[in-house]
């Protein structure tokens, strides 16, 4: 059997359960002083590797690793090295590159047919609340939020400035959709052939949701920023369920349109719920995302198809399991 590579950070702790229990092997790699974190726990019997360069991922490639995608190995790997590395990653490899360009994200939503904020094409074009983003999966660090075409021409020139993007093309303008955040977690099954909803997050972020506690005269200057700290389970109302699965359901026959063989395993659509009560999709993650660790012990979702309380971490070894004694591993690994 195979084994399982996943890089340092995100859900490693939940995937290496998850995987462990399945009786997968698991080797974590990063660097040095983020692989400490998990010699501290026994019971979590992983390998841990010292990560000093692309080429060692072809040499988990050779020691018959896998690579499963996560937001660290999006954003510490870069796509560019996912994309041309020979391991086989558990999840669709090409999406990682989709998800890493706005235009290409753009042409999935759009594909999907999925409600999705409108966006600007130029600062000129900004005609009311607005998010300004940078790319790749940095937690919402580094956004910024305002309703003055002069306030984002000053961040841009500043993201430039500082090095955080190479050129104002890889920013990116969204009208700003006020409502709840609410991110919807999905799995998609290539062997069972079907879509398990398997729950939902809010994020806590620091400044925004730091605001909150102060009273306007003491907020002065002090401006929203959305840097993830953690993650908080949320239960959407039960009428809002099916609309989420058919959010979830045309997302995924759009990859499968435009990516073939389309997604697989989890994924996340990130919506902001409106008081008209619709869910406006204003982000995606094709892999699993960290909001999955509110329910470490367990999704009741995924209670509903399984009979019992899995992780996402599990799910995924089952995916892998399912596929290799069935001989189908190329039906999830790409
Ligand atoms: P992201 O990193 O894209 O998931 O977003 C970081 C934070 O910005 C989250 O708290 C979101 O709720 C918020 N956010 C991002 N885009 C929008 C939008 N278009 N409208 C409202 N809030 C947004």
């Amino acid at each position: 059997m195979l084994k399982a590579a996943i890089y340092a950070g995100h859900t490693a702790i939940q995937l290496s359960r998850g995987l462990l229990e399945e009786g997968i092997g698991v080797t974590i790699f990063g660097p040095k002083d983020r692989l400490r974190l998990y010699e501290r726990f026994p019971a979590l019997r992983v390998r841990l590797l010292n990560y000093n360069g692309p080429s060692q991922l072809e040499s988990l490639a050779d020691e018959e690793h896998f690579l499963v995608l996560t937001g660290g190995a999006v954003e510490y790997l870069t796509p560019a090295v996912v994309e041309s590395s020979r391991i086989p990653v558990f999840g669709l490899r090409e999406l990682v590159r989709w998800e890493a360009d706005w235009g290409l994200k753009i042409r999935l939503l759009e594909e999907a047919r999925i409600p999705a904020p409108k966006w600007f094409r130029s600062v000129e074009e900004v005609d009311g609340l607005a998010i300004a983003k940078l790319p790749g999966a940095k937690g919402g660090r580094g956004y910024f939020v305002t309703r003055s075409q002069e306030e984002i021409r000053g961040w841009i020139e500043r993201a430039v400035a500082s090095g955080l993007v190479s050129s104002p093309n890889e920013l990116f303008l969204q009208e700003y959709v006020v409502g709840t955040p609410i991110y919807a977690h999905y799995f998609q099954s290539p062997i069972m052939d079907r879509l398990e909803l398997t729950g939902f997050d809010i994020r806590y972020e620091s400044n925004v949701d730091g605001l909150r506690r102060l009273s306007p005269r003491n907020i002065g200057e002090l401006r929203e920023s959305f840097v993830v700290t953690g993650n908080l389970i949320v239960y959407p109302r039960e009428r809002l369920l099916e609309d989420f699965i058919e959010l979830g359901e045309r997302f995924v026959e759009a990859t499968k349109r435009l990516i073939p063989p389309g997604i697989i395993g989890p994924f996340s659509l990130e919506t902001v719920v409106t008081e008209e009560l619709k869910p406006v999709v204003f982000e995606f993650s094709g892999r699993i995302v960290a909001g999955t660790n509110v329910y470490m012990l367990g999704s009741p979702y995924l209670a509903l198809y399984w009979g019992r309380e899995i992780t996402v971490g599990s799910r995924v070894a089952m995916e892998i399991k399912m596929a290799f004694e069935q001989g189908r591993m190329e039906e999830v690994l790409t």
